[in-house]
């Protein structure tokens, strides 16, 4: 590429290439470079954690390579290429392979990193995986091909419990260990979260809740040792990390861009606090909002190409559902955003509806599950949007 684009979108996630395609959509076309940090490859995150009950091969997952993408739309794509600064009076971008490039307009689509709350010793380190993309995929897909395997993974929430329900069903014996005494206990109240714990364990799954990690130790026979907080010992041959996703803001705060822990800071334009730098997906709060799922950043890639090609549109989400891919009891949720009063839960078994009520008795959530999930798009309706 040349040292200057009209547009640089850093990261090809879901939301830099949907924005490239919806601007190409519209007829735009300005010079585009995507920067991506990872293999470019165009791929579907939300497919990672159906892959292993499936067999996907990470090849079979990446849908266009980096070459194809930048066929299709029109651009450069560099791979492996880190944006490692911003400077914002220059209009300028420095990479990790020493380029600078220039930009007219900007857009961060830089996503949310792994995190992992705790110290993992040198020694086990080998052994623990975190699966944020493909490339994690592919790591985590190789040290798994050769045999059946023992997995504890740690973490609860929907990236937890999906992996635990697909490695189990791809045939990996599969512990799941969390600090709370539910799985998904931000999206479902306990009731809910009991049925799921039920199906995990009548399927063979094994649980260890209310637990946390007191140690990881090798042993002698190339697996790894866990002692939890209760002191009981899990052995495994991998360990699954799934402790939460923590926006990127690092390289927006050191460009002098307003963040908060939620994310780089945008208005309803996706625009930041730098008049012609723009981010979107899950590196971007929306007035206090980061859905961090696929339907928000597709709404807001709409939005912004509509921006940025003339006619500025603002986003608004609606009452878009969380589908919980846990076929061994089906879930879906719309966690409340409003205050909530209680929870009305009705339902036995795993078939179970959750209303979340404020103190009028208006809907501003639910939780479905197993047979209930049906009710979704009726409840959808009833229920405040997620950014109105
Ligand atoms: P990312 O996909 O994280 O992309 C970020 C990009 O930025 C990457 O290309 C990265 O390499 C690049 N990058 C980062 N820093 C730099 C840098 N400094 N320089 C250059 N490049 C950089 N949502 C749903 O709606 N439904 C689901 O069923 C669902 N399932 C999911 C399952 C899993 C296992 C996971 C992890 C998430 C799931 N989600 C789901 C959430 C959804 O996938 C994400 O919200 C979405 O993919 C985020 O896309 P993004 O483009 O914002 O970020």
């Amino acid at each position: 590429p040349t040292g200057h684009a009209e547009l640089i979108i850093i990261g090809t996630g879901m939301a830099g290439i949907g924005l490239a395609r919806a601007l190409r959509r519209q007829g735009d076309k300005r010079s585009i470079i995507l920067v991506s940090a990872d293999s470019g490859e165009d791929y579907s995150k939300p497919l990672l954690s159906t892959g292993f009950a499936k067999r996907l091969s990470p090849n079979q997952l990446a849908r266009h390579s980096a070459t194809a993408l930048a066929d299709e739309l029109d651009a450069h794509v560099l791979t492996h290429t880190s944006v490692e600064h911003v400077t914002t009076d220059t209009h300028t971008v420095q990479l990790s392979d020493g380029q600078t490039l220039a930009y007219d307009t900007l857009v961060l689509a830089i996503g949310a990193e792994s995190r992992v709350p705790f110290d993992i010793p040198e020694s086990v380190a080998r052994y623990c995986f975190t699966i944020n993309d493909l490339d994690d995929y592919r790591l985590l897909h190789h040290a798994l091909s050769e045999r059946p395997t023992r997995i504890a993974v740690i973490g609860a929430g929907l990236v937890g419990c999906e992996f635990a329900n697909d490695l189990h069903a791809g045939g990996h014996q599969v512990t799941l260990i969390a600090p709370e005494a539910t799985p998904l206990p931000k999206l479902l109240p306990e009731p809910l979260g009991f049925a799921l714990s039920d199906a995990f364990q009548e399927a063979g799954i094994k649980l260890a809740l209310h637990r946390t990690i007191k140690e990881l130790a090798p042993n002698n026979d190339s697996t790894v040792r866990l002692t939890l907080s209760n002191d009981d010992i899990v052995n495994a041959d991998v360990i699954l990390l799934a402790t939460g996703l923590t926006p990127r803001t690092a390289l927006a705060k050191a460009a002098g861009l307003a963040v908060s822990p939620q994310g780089i800071q945008v208005d309803r334009y996706l625009r930041t606090s730098h008049p012609h730098i723009y981010a979107l997906g899950d590196v971007a709060c929306i007035e206090g909002i980061n859905a961090m799922y696929v339907q928000p950043l597709q709404a807001s890639a709409k939005a912004l190409s509509a921006t940025l090609t003339g006619s500025p549109t603002q986003v608004s989400f609606g009452a878009w559902p969380i589908i919980v891919k846990t076929p061994l009891l089906p879930v879906v949720a719309y966690p409340p955003s409003a205050i909530l009063e209680h929870w009305r839960i009705e339902g036995e078994g795993g078939d179970m509806t959750a209303l979340a009520e404020d103190k009028d008795g208006n809907l501003v959530g639910f939780a479905l599950t197993g047979g209930c999930v049906r009710r979704k798009v009726e409840l959808s309706r009833a229920a405040p949007a997620l950014l109105g």
